[in-house]
């Protein structure tokens, strides 16, 4: 059954929502303030990363990610085919090292937890991790192999969104929403009123500030920040770069975390930190000298690479840190919030359940246990 639909964030969760809605027959609206150029989905690092986010104590999650992950070679090659454009889908793979022996102690329990998950994860030797990837440092204690853990290039998928729903007729009103009331109704800041037959709210952390949803049901969102960086090869007149990694590196260094994701370009995305900052959005210098650190100490050609972007962005978190989808309690209104460290990883996924949610058809018993109530 198909009905106008107001989606409030141009984030990765309400564009992939907007695009399927749209080719499902729905009358589409996204109503966010810069669609396809903001929030979270524009400074994240893009891994689609099912096994090695697996987390002690979160295999309910873990068994979304698993069944978010399958759904991506499909929803890539049908973005790509109706665009033309590349959002940088790899299957790779991903190996995860340890620097010290602590840290490989660490690693092992992982492994064992990921086995007792019936997750595909390897045991390997330092001098195995490097056959897999020269870069790495000699220093290192081994690793894992991860084959099922792949990337996206998050800033080239979301212009392929933009320009998906474009072709798909979905319209864009580039305004920010101050209140949800029945109705359902939209109250946009410059006074406007809108009145869809469904709204789907999908505004990451800006959930906070939109008034009239203490009757939805909704569970707090919070902002846990995360330091990220961009670097890339030398400029011009160094010829032309060869990419120092071709897979995504994560790596347990004395304790703490990084990653590296290599794009197409040579360029490599290095993450990122976990911080209950509240709204603090400030890149500190401390952070970012840190996440350097970390990545050189296991990739030590890091060192040759210019410093192009730091930034924060913020993962909008639920209170138990799973996303919440589904009917809110006020009619007509709908949600897909709260994906915290995987919203890229879970946008096909999120969008084929609202797909489901809108049409009213049954969803999967996954989805039924993320509902808001
Ligand atoms: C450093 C970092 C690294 C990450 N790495 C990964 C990763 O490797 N893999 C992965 O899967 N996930 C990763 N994530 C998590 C991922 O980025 C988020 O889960 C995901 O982007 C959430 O998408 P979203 O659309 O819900 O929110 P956002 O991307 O934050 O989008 C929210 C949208 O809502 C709009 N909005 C806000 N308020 C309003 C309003 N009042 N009215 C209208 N519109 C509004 C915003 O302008 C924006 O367009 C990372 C996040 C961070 C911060």
């Amino acid at each position: 059954m198909a009905s106008s639909v107001h989606i409030v964030g141009g984030g990765v969760i309400g564009l992939s929502c907007a695009w399927e809605l749209s080719r499902n027959g729905h009358d589409v609206t996204v109503v966010a303030p810069a669609p396809g150029r903001d929030g979270a989905s524009w400074v994240a690092a893009g891994m689609l990363a099912p096994v090695t986010e697996a987390q002690f104590g979160e295999s309910t999650l873990t068994a979304i990610l698993l069944e978010g992950s399958r759904l991506w070679p499909g929803f890539a090659a049908a973005l790509e085919g109706v665009t033309g454009q590349s959002i940088g889908y790899d299957t790779t793979g991903t190996v995860t090292v340890a620097l010290d022996a602590s840290d490989r102690a660490s690693l092992d329990d992982l492994l064992a937890y990921q086995h007792s998950l019936g997750l595909t994860a390897h045991r390997r030797s330092a001098t195995e991790c490097r056959g897999l990837v020269p870069a790495l440092s000699p220093a290192l204690r081994g690793g894992i192999e991860v084959p099922g853990d792949h990337q996206v290039d998050n800033r080239a998928l979301l212009l392929a969104l933009v320009a998906a729903c474009g072709k798909a007729g979905v319209r864009f009103l580039e305004a920010a929403v101050t209140e949800v009331a029945a109705g359902p109704e939209l109250v946009l800041a410059d006074g406007r009123r809108l009145h869809p037959e469904h709204v789907l709210l999908a505004a990451g952390t800006g959930l906070a500030a939109i008034r009239g949803l203490e009757v939805t049901g909704l569970p707090a969102v919070r902002p846990v920040k995360g330091h990220i960086l961009r670097l890339g090869p030398p400029g011009a007149g160094h010829g032309e770069p060869t990419p120092l990694l071709d897979r995504t590196v994560r790596g347990l260094v004395h304790g703490r975390s990084v990653y590296l994701v290599p794009r197409h370009d040579g360029s490599v995305v290095v993450g990122a930190t976990v911080e209950e900052r509240g709204d603090d959005s400030a890149v500190r210098t401390g952070a970012v000298h840190d996440l350097l650190c970390d990545a050189r100490a296991i990739v030590p050609g890091v060192d040759e690479l210019e410093l192009r972007e730091a930034a924060t962005g913020m993962r909008p978190a639920t209170p138990d840190n799973t996303p919440c989808i589904g009917w809110t309690a006020l009619e007509g209104v709908a949600a897909a919030l709260g994906h915290y460290r995987n919203g890229i990883l879970l946008s096909p996924l999120t969008a084929a359940a609202v797909v489901d949610l809108l049409g009213r058809r049954p969803v999967a018993p996954l989805i039924q246990a993320l509902a808001p109530a």
